[in-house]
């Protein structure tokens, strides 16, 4: 995509129940600069969840009609559904001093490392693989179920590590808050973020 490097694009990926939607939510909460990635998916509502806000729930035939029309940066098929980020998404929240947070899987990341290469890309990983397993175990009272397939998956997804630029540890979730504010702060702080600040001194007349 042309001028790729104008959006402001923060990629968390993880494991189902690695903690990615808390530790998001805080982040959110905490800045206002930050904004959430609306997906579109097939996949049933949970208690609690609203349409617009979580997700765009929407049927197989209209997602498969955006797909057709070329509407998605990136797509894929995660579990049994199937889910998807729009350009206009994007477009819409990425630009300026607005920096648009997705929580897609590892597929979703490496197609939107493609297309956005100067993206940020965090990966929250759980202390253990029982622990997970806790986890999904404590939340399904309010999950769709599905939660020896999303434990399984979470090796195969575990494996693509690599393609992330930092590894957040979700052992206590204050720590791992905190090292994520500290990976924000960094990105928001480097070169190619603080460039035109520099420029705008170096463009200073002389005092
Ligand atoms: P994800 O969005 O990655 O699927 P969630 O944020 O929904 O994961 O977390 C999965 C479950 O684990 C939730 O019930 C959440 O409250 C809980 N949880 C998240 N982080 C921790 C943690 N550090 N210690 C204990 N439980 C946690
Ligand atoms: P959940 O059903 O628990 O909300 O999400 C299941 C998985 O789908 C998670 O790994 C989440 O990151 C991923 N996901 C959510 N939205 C998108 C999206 O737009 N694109 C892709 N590729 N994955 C997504």
């Amino acid at each position: 995509m042309a001028n790729s490097e104008k959006y402001n694009i923060i990629v968390v990926s993880g494991p189902s129940g690695s903690g990615k939607s808390t530790l998001i939510h805080r982040l959110l909460k905490e800045h206002k600069n930050i904004v959430f990635s609306v997906s579109h998916t097939t996949r049933p509502k949970r208690d609690g969840e609203i349409d617009g806000k979580d997700y765009y729930f929407v049927t197989e035939e209209d997602f498969r009609k955006k797909i057709a029309a070329d509407e998605f940066v990136e797509w894929a098929q995660v579990y049994r559904n199937l889910y998807g980020t729009t350009l206009d998404e994007v477009k819409r929240k990425a630009s300026g001093d607005q920096n648009l947070i997705l929580d897609v899987d590892v597929q979703g990341a490496a197609n939107i490392k493609k297309q956005f290469p100067g993206a940020l890309f965090i990966f929250i990983v759980p202390p253990t693989l029982a622990e997970l397993k806790k986890r999904l175990i404590e939340r399904e009272k309010v999950l769709d179920g599905n939660i020896e397939k999303r434990s399984a998956a979470a090796k195969e997804e575990l494996e693509q590590y690599h393609l992330y630029d930092y590894i957040v540890i979700n052992d206590k979730v204050e720590d791992a808050y905190t090292v994520l504010k500290s990976i924000y702060t960094a990105y928001n702080n480097s070169a190619v973020k603080k460039n035109s600040f520099v420029e705008s001194i170096l463009a200073e007349k002389k005092v």
